[in-house]
């Protein structure tokens, strides 16, 4: 019988020989990485600015919030750079977030490069919609499909008060063209505060009933510097479905809905989803993927630490990719084992969700 060689060859390695930035990745690298709790990480949440065109009231402060400066904030060519040192170890999963990420300006041509990085399976996109009808053509073009958008009220003149912007109109439109031009899934987040919006729980379920909408209602966390936050003012979500199971029926919906914690349901009959995320009542730390890096290129490990790793430096020194991505693996060793929200020595971090990319 003749001898059959049956080595690998070089081109199945899938290296694309065309790229100005040829990888220059060991390929026993390539594999998710894992923290030092074994858990598998590949989910990299990158912010793009901490600016924003709206100022909800949990989040930011009306007036005086301190931005980065200029020359403080990561440029795209590094932000490129930090993308693909994280793809060249195993990373698989991007979403751009802010502030909102869609006032940087040159943010689709950001998004249609990072796009083109070999490896990248899912890149998404957070935003609060307000840019999105304007945008949502050269985002889809750029290759934005999944686009979680927030909105904590249908209800205008509450907007204004939550935001303090009076831009709801602008919001919907927004949700409409990201509907039109065919992103999929079209996500709608909702910070379900006590006594702030919790009756309009019943209005965010309707949404699901002819369009393919996946509502998630998000338990308000102790992740802002404004002071607001207190348990009494987070709805959990058990008692959140038991409210909703009142008058729709849910029954659990097992395929995996993207990258995120959410434990998901559908209302029989209903087009869309609804997905209860729960950070604070029974948090998902075990099943913990991402990392973060925030706009002035901090990378935090967990949202909760202020343990920060400064990778800007690196990214602006003409560090290479294999260096920086050794400076990611590194990083993950300071991921926590759990945040630990509820624990009597729990502190709320020192930066508010804007600052960091929620
Ligand atoms: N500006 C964009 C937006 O609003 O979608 C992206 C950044 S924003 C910080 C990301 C998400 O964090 C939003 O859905 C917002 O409602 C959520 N968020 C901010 N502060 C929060 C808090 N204390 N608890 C829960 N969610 C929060
Ligand atoms: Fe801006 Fe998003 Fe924070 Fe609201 S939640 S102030 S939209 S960054």
């Amino acid at each position: 019988m003749p001898f059959q060689d049956t080595t690998p060859k070089r081109q199945e390695w899938n290296f694309p020989l065309n790229k100005i930035n040829p990888p220059k990745i060991n390929p026993l690298k390539i594999h998710p990485p894992r923290d030092s709790y074994q858990r598998k990480i590949d989910y990299l949440r990158v912010s793009v600015t901490d600016r924003c065109n709206l100022r909800c009231y949990y989040c930011m402060p009306e007036e005086g919030m301190p931005m980065v400066t200029h020359n403080d904030i990561m440029r795209f060519e590094e932000i490129e750079l930090l993308i693909r040192s994280a793809i060249s170890i195993g990373f698989t999963k991007v979403r751009i977030t802010g502030g909102e990420p869609l006032v940087r300006r040159g943010i689709v041509d950001l998004i249609g490069k990072i796009n083109e990085i070999d490896g990248l399976n899912d890149l998404s996109l957070t935003t609060n919609g307000v840019l999105l009808e304007e945008l949502a053509v050269d985002l889809k073009k750029s290759g934005i499909n999944r686009i979680n958008i927030s909105l904590d009220t249908l209800k205008r003149e509450r907007f204004k008060e939550i935001t303090r912007i009076d831009s709801f109109d602008r919001v919907l439109k927004g949700i409409d063209a990201a509907l039109s031009v065919g992103m999929s899934p079209v996500k709608i987040n909702v910070v379900l505060i006590k006594g702030v919006n919790d009756d309009e729980v019943m209005d965010f379920v309707e949404m699901t009933r002819e369009q393919h909408f996946s509502v998630r209602f998000i338990e308000f966390m102790p992740a802002s510097q404004t002071g607001d936050w207190n348990d009494q003012k987070v709805i959990s979500s058990s008692a959140l479905i038991a409210k909703i199971e009142e008058k729709y029926p849910l029954t659990i919906v097992e395929e995996k809905l993207g990258a995120g914690p959410s434990v998901n349901y559908r209302v029989k009959g209903f087009k869309g989803t609804i997905g209860f995320i729960t950070p604070v009542t029974s948090h998902f730390c075990e099943e913990c993927n991402r990392i973060r890096v925030t706009a002035d290129g901090k990378i935090r490990s967990c949202l909760f630490s202020d343990n920060e790793s400064y990778i800007l430096p690196l990214l602006r020194e003409g560090k290479d990719i294999v260096e920086i991505g050794d400076f990611i693996l590194k990083s993950l060793e300071t991921k926590p084992k759990c945040h630990d929200i509820n624990g009597v020595k729990f502190r709320s971090c020192q930066r508010s969700m804007s600052k960091i990319g929620g």
